[in-house]
């Protein structure tokens, strides 16, 4: 049953990349995600559905366009991919559990503003509200089906206590924390408090971590100015998903303290 769980969220997240490759080229250039149909970039000819299929389409067509051959970015396999990768991992870590639909929707969402800040250093509203809107959603209906109402309550208190903390720190240094990151902020409180207290410090410890790590490996290469900033989002997306997809193996020694 978990494997076929597995394989049949892969294939959903395989699919979803898809989506989210569409959300990624055409939310930050302010055009619509529902029309017109995906077109090549280069010579405008539609996408055929047979060359759309996650990945295999990339591939069989060699990366590129059948009707002018240009090239067509490796991002796209790539975004499929992850999304895939990130969907299985999460039914293997959650099973069958009324929560798993929010934290699919919590991976999708992350994987479009960690990309899309990672090229263009912002995390827009029109990805993050919808993540927001669709994490809760789907966590109330998961607290109502399975009388968990205690796991929501301790996630909404961490979702503002995650926003006040990067709002003030937004207060303090805008231009390292844009607000993006204080509207994304109570995305990842709501999520990881759900799953608990631990899960939410060791995101946000990660998501520090990380930044740090490779803001120093960045700057000390010359890649980066040390003024330059940096996509903060991405970082944050990478805290959450390692306490996601790792929480009960990083927080295994303190179980003690009851987090
Ligand atoms: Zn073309």
């Amino acid at each position: 049953m978990l494997a076929i769980l597995i394989v049949g969220c892969g294939v959903l997240g395989l699919v979803i990349g898809s989506f989210l490759n569409v959300v990624i080229y055409r939310v930050p250039r302010g055009q619509s995600i529902v029309a017109p149909a995906s077109a090549c970039p280069s010579c405008a000819s539609p996408i055929l559905a047979r060359d759309n299929v996650p990945v295999l389409s990339w591939l069989w067509l060699r990366g590129r366009c059948r009707h002018c051959a240009a090239p067509i970015s490796v991002q796209y396999p790539l975004v499929e991919l992850t999304t895939g990768a990130l969907f299985a991992g999460a039914a293997a870590r959650l099973g069958v559990a009324w929560d798993l639909p929010a934290f699919l929707a919590l991976a999708a969402g992350l994987v479009a503003l960690a990309w899309i800040d990672a090229q263009r250093l912002i995390l827009p509203r029109a990805v993050v509200y919808p993540t927001l809107i669709a994490v809760a959603a789907l966590l109330t209906l998961a607290a109502a089906a399975s009388h968990q109402w205690h796991h929501l309550l301790v996630g909404v208190v961490c979702a503002a206590a995650w926003g006040l903390l990067f709002f003030l720190m937004n207060l303090a240094s805008p231009r390292i924390l844009g607000f993006g990151d204080v509207r994304l902020a109570p995305v990842l409180g709501l999520a990881l408090g759900w799953l608990g207290v631990g899960d939410v410090l060791l995101g946000f410890f990660a998501a520090n971590l990380i930044g740090a790590v490779l803001g120093i490996a960045l700057i000390a290469t010359r890649t980066i100015r040390r003024d330059q900033p940096v996509p903060y989002g991405v970082f944050l997306a990478a805290g959450t998903l390692l306490a996601l997809y790792a929480g009960p193996e990083l927080l295994a020694p303190f179980q003690g303290l009851h987090l």
